[in-house]
């Protein structure tokens, strides 16, 4: 237990560095702490539980003020409340706990699975949707909002606020279905809305094969940063607009590669250089 008349003493300050070792030891052990109150404040910052903290905090504040003014009494009380507290803020507190130590041991890669980043998740997604729409030619237009914002498009379709998975692109593009028509909206790692309506392009060196779906993706691509991908309904075949450029006819590894492209730059980046490294496997 901490002995507050220590603070005042001043053999006590002396002694905290009395060795070039528990100095050390000293620096180490501040620096965690104030690492793990930041950590944990962080945390909480924003949530319910942080007015709880605070009025823990000032409990505490008032629990060692009692002591050092020598209310023993007051500062007894005070004491019993936060032993019993403890107990029954773990009580309590049981579910959150759990939550948080799940978190905590997913965090700590080493022996847990790593988790998907969203960029990889929604990769992953994008990649099975076109695996299963493009060979059984089911029509789709997705685009993904990036720094420019995709509002005004947003709001000429049905919102829809859905996590991403592939299962539910393909659920929406189903042809005869009441959101298959338009585009879906992919904004902040949720399917924000279906049945969007994009500007269609006035570009007039784009081919005669691409109907107004495709015009559409490249329309959007004009006007804005987003990444749009189409599957066609009559072709199955994969295209991409982004940055002015459009790229059709794509397999599903050099979709893949434009995905991680646009969304993993980094990751791309190492890969080449390790590839660059062992010789390039896929040359091109
Ligand atoms: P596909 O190869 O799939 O046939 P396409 O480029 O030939 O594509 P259309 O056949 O004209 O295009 O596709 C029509 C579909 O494209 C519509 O049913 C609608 O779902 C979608 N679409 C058309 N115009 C727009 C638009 N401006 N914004 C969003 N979606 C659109
Ligand atoms: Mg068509």
């Amino acid at each position: 237990m901490l002995n507050y008349s220590q603070l005042f003493d001043a053999n006590y300050w002396s002694s905290l560095s009395a060795s070039p070792w528990t100095a050390l030891m000293h620096l180490v052990d501040i620096t965690l702490v104030s690492y793990l109150i930041y950590r944990f404040s962080k945390a909480l910052a924003g949530t319910k539980i942080m007015t709880l903290v605070r009025g823990v905090f000032l409990f505490l504040f008032f629990q060692i003020l009692a002591s050092l003014l020598g209310l023993q009494t007051i500062s007894w009380l005070m004491n019993q409340v936060i032993t019993y507290g403890v107990i029954a803020g773990v009580v309590i507190f049981a579910p959150e706990i759990r939550t948080s130590l799940e978190k905590l041991g997913r965090t700590t890669q080493l022996f847990a699975r790593v988790e998907l980043s969203a960029e990889e998740a929604l990769i992953q997604a994008f990649i099975k949707a076109a695996a299963y729409m493009a060979p059984r030619k089911i029509g789709a237009l997705v685009a993904v909002e990036r720094t420019q914002t995709l509002r005004e498009y947003c709001s000429t379709g049905i919102p829809l606020d859905a996590d991403i998975s592939s299962e539910l692109l393909i659920n929406i593009f189903i042809p005869n279905t009441p959101l298959h028509d338009g585009a879906v909206i992919i904004q902040e790692d949720k399917i924000a809305v279906s049945c969007a309506y994009f500007p269609l392009t006035e570009s007039a060196g784009i081919s005669k094969e691409f109907g107004t779906r495709h015009r559409a993706a490249i329309g959007l691509a004009e006007v804005s940063d987003a990444f749009v991908f189409i599957v066609s309904e009559e072709t199955g075949s994969i295209s991409v607009a982004y940055n002015g450029l459009f790229k059709h006819g794509l397999s599903l590894d050099e979709f893949e590669s434009e995905l991680r492209s646009v969304f993993t730059p980094d990751d791309v980046k190492k890969r080449s250089w390790l590839e660059r490294l062992g010789g390039s496997k896929h040359a091109r």
